[in-house]
């Protein structure tokens, strides 16, 4: 079993708190800078150390929504996301 698809199986089967990087964490996570990494498992140990225990059983399904809705992969809705004066990302779009 892959690490990614253990670490859903755990999170949303058990209730245990890990951090299932995918493609759209992945970016979220490197776009924003909290958590920059050149390899899933570089972004997904980081995560696991910054984000508060209480949040990380909800923070996969926050990332992922917000990486498929938002901060998509071809062009990022800027003007429409909520975390525009936190991110870090150096090539903002106006919309
Ligand atoms: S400001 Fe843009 S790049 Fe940053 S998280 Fe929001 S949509 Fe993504």
């Amino acid at each position: 079993m892959g690490r990614k698809t253990a670490n859903v199986i755990l999170n949303t089967a058990f209730g245990q708190p890990t951090i299932a990087v995918d493609t759209h964490i992945f970016r979220v996570a490197n776009r924003t800078r909290i958590a920059p990494g050149k390899t899933v498992l570089e972004v997904e140990k980081k995560l696991e150390r910054f984000i508060p225990d209480e949040f990380k059983l909800d923070a996969h399904h926050w990332l992922i929504l917000h990486g498929r809705y938002v901060c998509v992969a071809r062009k990022p809705r800027c003007g429409a996301c909520i975390i525009e004066d936190l991110c870090e990302y150096k090539q903002k779009t106006e919309t």
